[in-house]
């Protein structure tokens, strides 16, 4: 912006000091710098406007470029001085925790979308809104079967966990013969189960498929331990305070807990 009001006149022009006439600028005056010293030894009574003036500019000038240094050096991230967010331990941390969350979320989806029937090629029964029956003042409810498609939501990742509306994932679940999608919470019953997988916000009371033929599909091991962009982009987008308050306490107060317990119940099972 600056330079558009420069021109070839003004840019080398003789500069000329604010404080003593000179031909030099204000900020490498030694008149002032002199001028400042004296006033310092001597007891505010006794100093001069100038001196004053001189002390004061000084001061001020001081304090800038303190504020700028601290400024530049602080980190995006967690907000501590001596290194950027490039260099951040603290956010190198939060990433592995977040990598590992992401594995364990899409190993829990895995699991429970065969045993609650959100698998692809899961065969269901699902309670539909009819049409509207005025004798009796209410919808007909229609029972219909759904085979679940078979492509993955393209979303599946930890961040369905999120306690930010604009970051949350919400996932639908294609139903071949049905435009719109199901909503994955409605297939889970178990609140524990549906806090791991969908995190903690108020559910509308979503009638729950009734599973007819359970899926074998298998997920691949890449999928479940795949990369994930989103914990890049929010890494590179918020700060600690942000990625705690939004996913990470979810992970550590429900997600890893949980995998913990179900982890000790399947070790059971196979002992
Ligand atoms: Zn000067
Ligand atoms: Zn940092």
């Amino acid at each position: 912006m600056a330079i558009n009001i420069r021109t070839d006149k003004n840019y080398r022009s003789e500069s000329s000091c604010t404080f003593c006439n000179g031909s030099h600028t204000i900020t490498g005056c030694e008149v002032l710098k002199t001028e400042a010293e004296t006033g310092e030894k001597l007891p505010f009574s006794k100093r001069t406007y100038r001196q004053h003036y001189a002390m004061q500019y000084v001061e001020a000038k001081a304090n800038r470029s303190k504020k700028k240094a601290s400024k530049t050096r602080k980190c995006g991230y967690c907000g501590t001085t001596g290194h950027t967010r490039r260099q951040c331990t603290v956010m190198e941390g939060d990433r592995e925790l977040l990598i590992k969350a992401n594995k364990i979320w899409r190993k829990l989806y895995a699991h429970y979308s065969i045993e609650c029937g959100f698998a692809p090629a899961s065969l269901i029964r699902h309670n539909e809104k009819g049409a509207y029956n005025y004798s009796q003042s209410r919808y007909e409810m229609l029972e219909v079967m759904y085979l679940i498609g078979s492509e993955l939501p393209s979303n599946l990742s930890v961040f369905a966990l999120s306690s930010d509306y604009s970051s949350r994932q919400d996932v639908g679940i294609p139903a071949v013969g049905r435009e719109r999608k199901l909503q994955l919470q409605g297939f889970l019953k178990d609140a524990d189960v549906k806090t791991a997988l969908c995190g903690e916000r108020y559910w509308y009371n979503t009638p729950s498929p009734l599973i007819i033929t359970k899926s074998t599909y298998r997920y691949s091991e890449e999928w479940i331990n795949g990369e994930c962009e989103d914990i890049d982009f929010v890494l590179k987008k918020w700060n600690k305070e942000r990625v705690e308050k939004d996913i990470l306490g979810v992970v550590r107060e429900k997600l890893i807990p949980f995998d913990i317990r179900f982890e000790k119940k399947r070790s059971l099972r196979g002992a």
